[in-house]
């Protein structure tokens, strides 16, 4: 059985007074076991280190470079990453391929840099809205998650997470509905099991796009629906401690 998580994407929001009371309320929300996840700004990866060693979140980033290391200026290396004590990595979220021109060949360079440096990558796929009305949510999707992983191999499942996140549900209020997400996770799956026939089946699928607390019940009662990755919702202690129990 793949592994279920719950990851929040805290974006470009959370300064050291948020990320501080954040952690207040979790310290005192009894988490049960889990693997529960948070990816802060950069900046804050070594203070959530801290706060986290008492509970059983990880920590990782949002991005890495998809080189090794030398003049790039501003860029932050996987391997840099790792050292400092980040678990993961999320790659291919659409907003860094919609404002950052990522393309599927230089995500797939990242995920091999975070591979290579023992960041588990979090590979994000999803179709915009006009792909979706096309119908070409399948051929965009699946494109994605093979053009990504090229030249991958991972030797056991808890190495990679694939996130189905549309593009029409991150940030907007609109979810897709149950049925929508497996429909797209269980091709995904086949897709993963094709390509990795002795781990695929374990690989885990994240769903992301207005997660909340009132939608994550439904939205894991679906077979291929591995856990969660959240933005919005897990900026609120109290939506993403429920979020968390829900995986329970
Ligand atoms: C995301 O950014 O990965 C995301 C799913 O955002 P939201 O939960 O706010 O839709």
């Amino acid at each position: 059985m793949p592994k279920t998580y719950m990851v929040g994407n805290w974006k470009m929001n959370q300064g050291l007074h948020e990320l501080n009371e954040f952690f207040i309320q979790i310290d005192k929300a009894d988490l049960p076991q889990g693997n529960f996840w948070i990816a802060p700004q950069m900046i804050h990866i070594h203070k959530l280190l801290e706060k986290t060693n008492i509970n059983s979140l990880k920590v990782g980033a949002q991005n890495c470079s998809d080189q090794e290391s030398g003049a790039y200026t501003g860029e932050v290396s996987a391997k840099n990453l790792a050292e400092m004590g980040a678990q993961f990595v999320i790659l291919g979220h659409s907003e860094r391929r919609s404002l950052f021109k990522e393309d599927d060949q230089f995500i797939n360079r990242k995920v091999k840099q975070a591979l290579r440096n023992k960041l588990i990558p979090i590979l994000c796929v999803g179709e915009t809205l006009e792909q979706r009305e096309a119908g070409k949510t399948l051929e965009t999707v699946l494109g994605q998650v093979e053009a990504c992983l090229d030249g991958i191999r991972p030797t056991s499942a808890d190495q990679l997470i694939l996130a189905y996140e549309p593009v029409w549900a991150i940030g907007t209020g609109k979810t897709a509905s149950p049925e929508q997400a497996d429909e797209v996770h269980s091709e995904i799956r086949k897709k993963l099991d094709q390509l990795f026939p002795d781990t695929g089946k374990e690989i885990s699928i994240l769903y992301g796009g207005s997660v909340k607390p009132s939608n994550i019940k439904d939205l894991l009662s679906q077979k291929n629906v591995n856990g969660g990755l959240v933005g919005g919702a897990s900026l609120k202690a109290s939506d993403f401690i429920e979020l968390c129990k829900a995986t329970k």
